[in-house]
Order: structure tokens, then C-alpha cells, then sequence
């Protein structure tokens, strides 16, 4: 699904250009806009399932959910971990509860 530009920059802006998995800065060409509930799992199309992504954390993702991508991420550098974890904290506190990850 096709993402406007209008909410690309809105979403820019409120990410402040930071890759939401592992907190990289991106500059406007680096960033992907990644659905944080995979379409193929029944995500949807609004700015609340909407994230900045770098290019990199955006093809590891694929169809994972953002615990799956972690677990992916967790073996590989503990430090950069620590760092991915502050993140996912925070990008937590915008998920809801009640999804469920089909
Ligand atoms: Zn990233």
C-alpha cells in the first residue's frame, strides 16, 4: 500500500528521523516507512502501525513482529542491543494490549 508523502514527512517528523528498531539517524533518502504489525499479519495502514525504519531493520523485519526482530537482533552486539532495547521501550508504549500478532 502506497504511503502519501504528506504522511511520510508527518511521520518523519514525529519519529525525528530515527530508525525506530535500532535508533540509527537517517537522512530523508535512507528512510523506510515500515508497518510495525506486518501487513501479511493483518496490519494496518495508520500512522499508530506507521514507523520510521532504516533500510537494513526494515528488510530483516519483513513479516516479524518487533519481539521476533529483537530476538533476531539480540545475539549479534550486545551494546547496540542495549541501545535497540531503550527504543523498543519506548516504541512499545504505542502498541496496543489487545493486538494479537496472527
Ligand atoms: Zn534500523
Amino acid at each position: 500500500m502506497a504511503i502519501s508523502q504528506t504522511k511520510r514527512k508527518r511521520l518523519i517528523k514525529r519519529d525525528h528521523g530515527v530508525c525506530s528498531y535500532c535508533g540509527s539517524g537517517l537522512i530523508d533518502s535512507e528512510i523506510c516507512i515500515d508497518h510495525v504489525k506486518p501487513i501479511a499479519r493483518l496490519g494496518k495502514n495508520n500512522d499508530q502501525n506507521l514507523t520510521v525504519s532504516c533500510r537494513t531493520c526494515n528488510s530483516m523485519k519483513g513479516k516479524k513482529s518487533v519481539i521476533e526482530l529483537y530476538e533476531e537482533f539480540l545475539p549479534r552486539d550486545l551494546r547496540a542491543t542495549e541501545k535497540r532495547l531503550e527504543h523498543l521501550k519506548k516504541m512499545m508504549q504505542y502498541i496496543p494490549n489487545n493486538w494479537e500478532w496472527k
